[in-house]
C-alpha cells in the first residue's frame, strides 16, 4: 500500500513532460486566440478554412514530434502509466486546443481504449486506426431525456436482432462532440434484453452505430448555458429504425456494464486532470488581475478577503492534485475497477473545488470576468458541466459513503 504514495513523475517522462509545456507554450498559444476568433462558417459544426488550418497543422507537428495519444497503456512501445498521464494532462488542460492536438481529447480517449481494449480486429481497423491517426472524431451516446441516466440500468433505448442486423429505436440527448462534422462513430449503450426479469446489469450492450447512418436523426443541438458549443456540440439524437450489422457490437450483447467499467474510469480522471490545468490558469489570473488593478489606494488582491482567497485557493487546488495523482497510482496498482472509490473521491470533488476558484477568478476580474475579453466565463461553464457529466457529484458521493460504510460490515 506504500505504493500508492510514490506519486512522482517517472523519470523517462520528464523530458516528455517539458516537451509537452514547450509545445503548447511555443506553438499552441499563440494561435490560440486566433483561432477563436476567426470567423465562424455558415455551418456552425465545420470549422472554418483558417481554424482547419491551424488544427491540422498543430497535429501534424505534434504527431511528428510524438507528442500524441498519450492515453494509449502502450505508447510508443513503453507505456504511460495513469500517473504519469495525471502530470501530462494537466498540462494540456491549461490550453482549450491542447487536448486535441495531442490526440488526448474526450470522448475519444475513452472512445479508443474501448476499440482497443474490446474492439474486434475488423472494427478496429475501420474506426479505431483513424481515430488513432486523428482523421476522425467520435461520441459516446448513453443519457436519455426521459430516463435518471444517472443510473445506468435505466437505459431504455432498445436494440433488437432482425436478420443478422440489430434494429435500434430511442433517444439520446447531451451527446458530446455529436455535432462535429468530422465525428463519424458513436458507441451506443443500448438495451438487448427486453426480458423484465433479467439480471439488471445484463440487459445492457454497447454497439457501434455510424454517424451518416440514415437511422440516425439530429435533432438539434442541447445548449449549455444558452450556447450550442459549436462545433463541438451536444446533440439531441433519435434512432429511428436504425439498423446497423450484427457485428457491429462491442464485446457481445448483454456486456455493456462490462464495457462501462473499463472506459468511465479513465474518462472521469482524465477530465479531473484537465480541470486542475485550468484551475491553475485561474489562480494565475486572479493574482494577476489582482496586482495589476487598484482600488482604495491599494492592489486589489490586498483588499478585503482576497490575499485569503489566494491562499485558500493554492490549499484547496494542491490538495486536489494529491488526490488525483493518488488515484491514478491506485489504477495503476490496484487495477480500474478496484480504484473506483478513489476515482469517485475526485470527481465528485475537483469540478466543485475548479469552480469555485475560477469564480473567485471571475469576482477579481470584476465585469471583464464575465465577459468576451477573458476565457474565465467559458472556464466556468465548461467546469460547471462536469459536475454532471460522466456522472454526477452525489452518484460518485454515494460509492465513496458505500464504500466507507462498508467497513462496518453494513
Ligand atoms: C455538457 C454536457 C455534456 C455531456 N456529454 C455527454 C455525452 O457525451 N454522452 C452522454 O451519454 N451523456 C452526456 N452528458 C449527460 C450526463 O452524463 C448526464 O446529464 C448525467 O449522467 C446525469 O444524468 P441525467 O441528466 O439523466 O440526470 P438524473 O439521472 O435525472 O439526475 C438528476 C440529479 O439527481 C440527483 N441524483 C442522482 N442520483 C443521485 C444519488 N444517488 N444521490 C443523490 N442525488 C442523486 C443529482 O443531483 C443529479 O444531478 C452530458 C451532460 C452535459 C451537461
Amino acid at each position: 500500500m506504500s505504493e500508492l504514495f510514490n506519486l512522482q513523475l517517472s523519470e523517462k517522462m520528464e523530458p516528455v513532460l517539458e516537451a509537452v509545456k514547450a509545445f503548447i507554450a511555443n506553438e499552441i498559444n499563440p494561435v490560440e486566440q486566433e483561432f477563436h476568433d476567426s470567423p465562424k462558417q455558415d455551418n456552425i459544426w465545420m470549422l472554418s478554412d483558417r481554424q482547419s488550418e491551424i488544427i491540422d497543422d498543430l497535429k501534424s507537428k505534434a504527431r511528428a514530434q510524438r507528442l500524441w495519444n498519450f492515453f494509449l497503456p502502450d505508447w510508443n512501445g513503453e507505456g504511460v502509466s495513469n500517473l504519469d498521464y495525471a502530470y501530462l494532462a494537466q498540462e494540456m488542460g491549461k490550453s482549450h486546443l491542447a487536448p486535441e492536438v495531442f490526440n488526448c481529447n474526450a470522448p475519444d480517449t475513452g472512445n479508443m481504449e474501448v476499440l482497443a481494449k474490446y474492439g474486434t480486429p475488423e472494427q478496429q481497423q475501420q474506426w479505431l486506426a483513424p481515430l488513432l491517426a486523428g482523421d476522425i472524431r467520435s461520441a459516446y451516446a448513453m443519457t436519455e431525456p426521459d430516463v435518471a441516466s444517472s443510473d445506468a440500468k435505466n437505459i431504455a433505448t432498445t436494440a433488437v436482432l432482425e436478420n443478422g442486423e440489430w434494429v435500434i429505436n430511442g433517444e439520446k440527448y447531451y451527446i458530446s462532440g455529436a455535432g462535429d462534422s468530422r465525428c463519424a462513430i458513436m458507441i451506443v449503450m443500448v438495451r438487448t434484453d427486453p426480458n423484465p426479469d433479467a439480471p439488471m446489469h445484463s440487459r445492457q450492450s454497447q454497439i457501434l452505430v455510424p454517424m451518416d447512418n440514415p437511422g440516425v436523426e439530429i435533432v438539434g443541438p442541447m445548449n449549455v448555458f444558452g450556447d450550442p458549443d459549436a462545433p463541438h456540440g451536444h446533440m439531441h439524437l433519435r434512432f429511428n429504425n436504425c439498423r446497423v450489422p450484427e457485428s457491429n457490437m462491442l464485446l457481445g450483447a448483454g456486456r455493456g456494464f462490462e464495457i462501462s467499467q473499463g472506459r468511465l474510469g479513465p474518462g472521469r480522471i482524465h477530465h479531473c486532470m484537465r480541470a486542475l490545468g485550468q484551475a491553475e490558469v485561474a489562480l494565475e489570473m486572479m493574482i494577476k488581475r489582482g496586482l495589476s488593478r487598484q482600488a482604495f489606494g491599494k492592489p486589489l488582491i490586498k483588499l478585503g478577503g482576497n490575499f485569503d482567497l489566494v491562499a485558500e485557493s493554492r490549499i484547496e487546488l494542491d490538495s486536489c492534485r494529491l488526490m488525483v495523482l493518488q488515484a491514478a497510482k491506485a489504477m495503476d496498482v490496484l487495477g480500474n475497477k478496484e480504484a473506483r472509490v478513489y476515482i469517485s473521491a475526485i470527481k465528485a470533488l475537483v469540478p466543485k473545488v475548479t469552480g469555485e476558484i475560477i469564480d473567485r477568478a471571475i469576482q477579481m476580474h470584476g465585469g471583464a470576468g464575465v465577459s468576451q475579453w477573458t476565457p474565465l466565463a467559458s472556464m466556468f461553464t465548461h467546469n460547471r458541466t462536469l459536475r454532471l457529466a460522466d456522472g454526477p457529484d452525489e452518484v460518485h458521493r454515494m460509492v465513496v459513503a458505500r464504500a466507507e460504510i462498508l467497513k462496518y460490515g453494513q
